[in-house]
């Protein structure tokens, strides 16, 4: 059985980037720079973005945080990210979902430019995912796909049941697995899919993206598929250091003994997400550079 660790493929990727984000400054007399909006005191959204931070000092990206309280109106929202789309100085931009209630999730992605949409959630980006061109793919369905490369797993021919539909995972994912250069055969399941595990049993790779744990059990897994777990929960654990700890979608202990390869949560796909997060933003930056 392979672990599938996402520590080593997100540190390749996190060395090319840091090589090119050096590249790109000799050119350009600056650093790539991602600007990160942040509306609210979410402690999971604000642990999100100092991890982003982090990451972008790890590989030499300028990052910029917007800290924005809660009562901002959808109108001055999005009037920021109208001066950070004609910011010229600004490569990537980010806006860390969820928003407040009362702002339109929709309209405030809709109004980031395409060319600096690094989470790749705009429907330029989207639509071009779909129909096969060029494009910044969404972070975590990009960081699975090059785990998949890392970890040599093949998808030609291959019969794949990913769990979970939203437009951040589920979605993207299947458009680029059954793209031509991935031929795979793909199932997409959601909570009114009947008889999940008759999918997931015919599946050669499953990939659960629903935040439920224990939802995949080893009744539900071919002996010797690939179980990718992109789901992450919280689960209280007073026998834990900080009294919880996170888990993902999968019965990791039972399916490990079963499948050929299955990823950890956490070190899974996490870092991936992360990885592909700055290689976007350098992405980005180079290709503004040659528009
Ligand atoms: P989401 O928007 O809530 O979507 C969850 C999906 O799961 C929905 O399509 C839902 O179906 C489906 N679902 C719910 N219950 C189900 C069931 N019993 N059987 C089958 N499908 C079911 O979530 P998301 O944003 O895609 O995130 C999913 C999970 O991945 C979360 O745990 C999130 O934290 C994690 N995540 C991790 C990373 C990472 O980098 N590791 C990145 C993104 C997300 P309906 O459409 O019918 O409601």
């Amino acid at each position: 059985m392979v672990l599938m660790s996402g520590v080593q493929p997100a540190s390749v990727i996190r060395q090319s980037c840091t090589k090119r984000s050096g590249e790109y400054e000799k050119s350009y007399g600056r650093r790539p720079a991602l600007a990160v909006v942040l509306v609210g005191d979410n402690p999971s959204s604000r642990s999100y973005v100092r991890t982003k931070r982090r990451a972008c000092e790890q590989v030499g990206i300028d990052h910029r945080d917007f800290f924005l309280d809660s009562s901002i109106s959808q109108e001055a929202l999005l009037e920021l990210v109208a001066g950070l789309n004609a910011d010229d100085s600004v490569d990537g931009i980010l806006v860390q979902l969820p928003l407040p209630p009362g702002i339109d999730e929709r309209l405030v992605i809709d109004s980031i430019d395409p060319a600096k949409d690094v989470d790749g959630f705009t429907p330029v980006n989207m639509g071009n995912l779909l129909i096969g061109n060029p494009c910044l793919a969404p972070c975590t369905p990009a960081g699975i796909l090059e785990m998949i490369d890392y970890y040599s797993i093949r998808t030609e021919g291959k019969s794949i049941c990913i769990i979970g539909r939203s437009n951040i995972v589920g979605k993207p994912l299947a458009a680029m697995l059954m793209q031509r250069n991935r031929n795979a055969t793909v199932t997409v399941c959601h909570s009114q899919t009947p008889d999940l595990r008759r999918h997931t049993l015919n599946a050669d790779i499953i990939i659960s993206a629903v935040g439920h744990p224990s939802l995949v059990d080893a009744d539900m897994v071919s002996p010797g598929a690939v179980v990718i777990d992109v789901g992450i929960t919280r689960v209280e654990d007073p026998a834990a250091e900080k009294g919880f700890r996170w888990v993902g979608d999968c019965d990791f202990d039972a399916l490990s003994l079963k499948c050929s390869a299955i990823t950890p949560v956490p070190g899974g796909v996490g870092p991936m997400t992360i990885a592909m997060l700055m290689s976007n933003t350098v992405k980005a930056a180079f290709a503004r550079r040659a528009e």
